[in-house]
This record gives structure tokens, sequence and C-alpha cells, in this order.
């Protein structure tokens, strides 16, 4: 099999008390080579290609334990039903979208706080601020 997740990813699913499976391993090495989020058919041609053995329910099981494990996200993109990711940052944290190369960075919680705090200060408003992704177009495309 030649898409596996790299040391650095497995030892994070490790952390997060998890297993290897050759599932997880899979899947999360398919995010890790994708240049930008997959959406979810996308996803399943890309296994499908890999191993046609792992059947859909398993793709999005072992997603959802991705997810669990705080590695893989899961980001709304305009115009469609959003896509699947592997983070360089584990737990909460927020993205950067592009619009054009649909390239996702990672904007971190520390950065997010200050703004969203001053926010919430300035107008007296508890924020729920999970939602929060912000697009534009990244340095490449600008
Ligand atoms: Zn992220
Ligand atoms: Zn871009
Ligand atoms: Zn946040």
């Amino acid at each position: 099999m030649l898409c596996v997740a790299s040391e650095s990813v497995r030892s994070r699913i490790l952390a997060a008390g998890q297993r290897i499976t050759p599932q997880r391993d899979l899947i999360a090495g398919v995010l890790e080579a994708a240049e930008a989020p997959l959406g979810a058919q996308e996803l399943l041609d890309a296994v499908a290609l890999r191993d046609a053995g792992i059947g859909r329910a398993t793709v999005f099981r072992t997603l959802q334990s991705l997810q669990d494990a705080g590695v893989v996200q899961h980001v709304p993109l305009p115009g469609d039903q959003g896509g699947y990711l592997l983070c360089p940052t584990s737990g909460h944290h927020h993205h950067l979208v592009c619009q054009r190369c649909g390239r996702v960075e990672d904007l971190l919680e520390d950065e997010v706080a200050l703004f969203v705090g001053a926010v919430a200060r300035d107008h007296g408003f508890d924020i729920d601020h999970a939602g929060l992704e912000l697009s534009g177009h990244c340095s490449g495309c600008r």
C-alpha cells in the first residue's frame, strides 16, 4: 500500500488514544497527500483507488474516529458541502480558506481569541465562534 500516514500523523493518532488501523492509516494518508480539502465523494474515490475493499460505511466511521482524535477536520466550503482535511494543528482551531486554489491554512485559537475577546467586550456579546472560518485568497493566489 503506497499511501500511508506520516510518522507525525501516526503519533498524533496514538496520542489521542487510538490504534493505527489499516483504514485509519490509509485515510489519514490520503488526506495528508491532498493539496486541498476533499469532499466526501472525492475521498471515497481516492480510497477506492487504493483499496476497493473498504466500504462507504467504513470510510465514514474511520473519518469520524480521526475527527474525534483531532487529526481530521471538516471545513464548510462555500457553494458545496465542505471537505475533509488533515490539519497540522490538533484540537479546536479555525481556518483561512482560499477561494481560488482551495488551500486551507490553520488559524490558531490564540490569534482568534484576541479578536473574539475584544469584540465580545465591546458589544457585551457572548460569542459562539465555533463556525468561524475566514475566506479569501492565499499568498500564492493574491
Ligand atoms: Zn485546521
Ligand atoms: Zn490559493
Ligand atoms: Zn476558537
